[in-house]
């Protein structure tokens, strides 16, 4: 990758005006991007929005049933999307950051310790992230500790969740 083009990427400059800056292509920016785990770049569309109006329309649909209680699966069942997409397309935060995460472990950027940041077990800890919208910032957790930060997260209000 052009790192001149990842860095900008990384200080929020446009696509556009990386293409001005550095002559490169749109696509080696388009590209560069998909690499380091980022959406496709829409100007004025915010995450999760990133789709026509009957998208948004659903997707309006979704978060009021997401809101009155229902699970991902009964949501699914009424909008006819699997559990996963309808996840995806409420929470974008969390597989944005989860492929962050996993893009900076294949590239060398950070490395996984070699045991759990909570309980110090040494083991292949799971990387977790207590703010979505922080998408390197994360504890190093082994199975059955992260297993129980999630429950308690989980335990949580729904608004609180979906907040962050
Ligand atoms: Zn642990």
């Amino acid at each position: 990758m052009n790192q001149e083009v990842v860095r900008l990427i990384e200080a929020g400059v446009q696509p556009r005006e990386i293409v001005a800056i550095t002559n490169v292509s749109s696509a080696t920016v388009s590209y560069t991007r998909k690499r380091l785990g980022l959406p496709q770049y829409k100007s004025g569309r915010k995450l999760g929005e990133r789709e026509g109006p009957r998208d948004l329309e659903r997707l309006a649909k979704m978060r009021n049933l997401r809101a009155s209680g229902c699970t991902l699966v009964e949501i699914g069942k009424q909008v006819g999307l699997t559990k996963q997409r309808v996840d995806h397309l409420l929470n974008p935060q969390k597989f944005i950051a989860r492929s962050t995460i996993n893009y900076a472990l294949r590239s060398g950027r950070i490395t996984r310790p070699k045991f759990c940041q909570n309980c110090s077990d040494p083991c292949a800890p799971q990387a977790h992230h207590d703010d979505y919208s922080k998408p390197l910032a994360v504890r190093w957790l082994c199975g059955s500790c992260h297993n129980a930060t999630r429950i308690g997260e989980r335990s949580r209000p729904i608004t609180e969740m979906e907040a962050a």
